[in-house]
């Protein structure tokens, strides 16, 4: 069987039958017929002598073998016999899975940020910037899955899992539901009410954001983003920095609004991720059903104990960059910001270390999720997690937020997750194959991850996109192509 067909057929009957399946498009969009049934012997690649970073233990297992078949982990253990397999001499590197950013806005690229579609850039152009960072910010910087919680690059996602682009895998919610006036809504003072009822703001009109008012428009809104292909609902429940309408003080959408989209969530299987900052909103959003809670960075010990009571049930996502180390500064902030958006930051980078500190104190359920976007930003998303540490994690728990947590929060999509047969975030038996090797020990010191040098072997899906460490032309090891170029990135 040729380099080509292997390839194919690995990517068409796995991920993307998978993909379409889930999203019940079997049935109307045409596969290549090529090598959809065909039998052949599964590929597997062999990695010997890696000292494992699981996910989840806060020590490495030394000395490991890990056997990959096509885009899955077949076993973990000290000796694995596979005599076909192409072997990768691990040489002592450590191996973690692939990291996972839980809070990215992976359409709000362009300068300006949140504001990108108002003025300057047209929604091509913001695909454009997308596709650049995801592959030269993200990918190729070892962070093989992105949850997208706010922003539309659903058919940029469908791209990737069909082969056709390059990129990590993109869990995402679609455009965010904010009521008028909040969080999701960057339209300009003058923009006409009738414009912003109608949908036809430029934000809106490209599905970064919804503007809703009342439960009927937030059901609207949630099923036209689960009908794309969303994996869950963003919804904006008090005010935030990067927007010029809301303080931080005030609650976002009504009760009603968000008890309709934790309905409408729940009958599809998957859940609500919220935007707050203070413990009005996060009790309320608590009450009312609502699962992964993002920021947090005024809520107090109470609040905090509240959710540590509910174990794994919900979640607190922790942006440490953006609030301990840029949020705390007014010189540090965004130019794109006002300067009532700045001294809000300020505010909040206060709060962010207080928070990280009884969230760890009460030990919170916890993910990391950069919100590092634009172009200041996007390139030193890693940033986040070596300011866990700083915040007071070990390494181990600040890349735990960064994979086996992170793995967890995924598998809530339940039918609405596009990745649903293995699990993602972990080394183990029955995991993607979403792995990376580092020379030295991230554990003993987290600041190697910055070093792009150090991360010699990314591995995506069962496909390689970085390999620094073993030669390239056997047919068995399979350096990412796309169908329709035939090209091997980074071009
Ligand atoms: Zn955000």
């Amino acid at each position: 069987m040729s380099l080509k067909s292997i390839l194919e057929s690995v990517r068409f009957t796995a991920t993307f039958a998978a993909f379409l399946g889930m999203a019940g498009l079997l049935a109307s969009v045409p596969v290549p017929a090529a090598d959809a049934t065909e039998e052949r012997e599964p590929v597997q690649i062999l990695f010997t002598n890696v000292n494992i970073f699981d996910g989840f233990k806060d020590k490495l297992s030394p000395g490991m073998s890990v056997l990959v078949e096509d885009n899955y982990i077949k076993e973990v253990g000290k000796f694995i016999k596979a005599p076909d397999a192409y072997i990768v001499d691990g040489k002592g590197r450590t191996m973690t899975p692939g990291l996972i950013d839980m809070h990215q806005h992976v359409m709000l690229n362009p300068p300006e940020g949140t504001a990108a579609y108002q003025t300057r850039w047209d929604g091509a152009a913001g695909g454009a910037y997308t596709q650049h960072h995801l592959v030269n910010n993200i990918l190729l910087k070892g962070i093989t899955t992105v949850r997208d919680i706010a922003g539309d690059p659903l058919d940029i996602a469908k791209a990737i899992d069909m082969g056709q682009l390059p990129g990590p895998r993109i869990y995402s919610s679609g455009g965010a539901i904010s009521q008028t006036g909040g969080h999701g809504d960057w339209a300009g003072r003058n923009v006409p009410a009738d414009v912003l009822h109608n949908h036809k703001d430029m934000a809106q009109a490209t599905q970064n954001t919804w503007v809703v008012n009342g439960p009927d428009q937030v059901t609207e809104a949630v099923r036209m983003n689960l009908r794309r292909g969303a994996a869950f609902i963003k919804a904006m429940g008090g005010g935030g920095v990067a927007s010029e309408f809301d303080p931080l003080e005030i609650m976002g959408l009504a009760k009603d609004e968000v008890a309709r989209a934790v309905e409408i969530a729940a009958d599809n299987g998957t859940y609500v991720a919220t935007h707050a900052y203070h413990e009005d909103s996060y009790n309320r959003l608590m009450d009312l059903g609502v699962r992964s809670f993002e920021h947090g960075f005024l809520v107090t010990e109470p609040t905090v104990k509240r959710m540590a009571s509910r174990g794994q049930d919900v979640v607190w996502s922790f942006q440490c960059f953006m609030s301990v180390n840029t949020f705390g500064d007014y010189d540090a902030m965004p130019g794109f910001f006002t300067h009532e958006q700045k001294v809000k930051g300020v505010a909040v980078g206060k709060g962010a270390r207080n928070a990280a500190k009884l969230m760890n104190k009460h030990n919170v359920f916890t993910i990391g999720g950069s919100d590092m976007f634009g172009i200041r930003f996007v390139e030193r998303i890693k940033e986040d997690i070596t300011c866990n540490v700083d915040a007071g994690y070990t390494a181990a728990q600040a890349l735990k937020h960064w994979t086996g947590n992170a793995g967890i929060v995924l598998k809530w999509s339940g039918p609405k997750n596009p990745y649903p047969i293995y699990d993602l975030g972990t080394i183990k038996k029955g995991a993607y194959a979403d792995l990376l090797l580092w020379n030295g020990n991230p554990l003993d010191d987290i600041k190697l991850i910055l070093d792009e040098e150090r991360l010699e072997f990314i591995m995506k899906d069962g496909l390689v996109y970085k390999n620094t460490m073993v030669e390239a032309d056997h047919p068995h090891f399979r350096p990412a192509r796309s169908p329709s170029t035939r090209g091997q990135y980074p071009l």
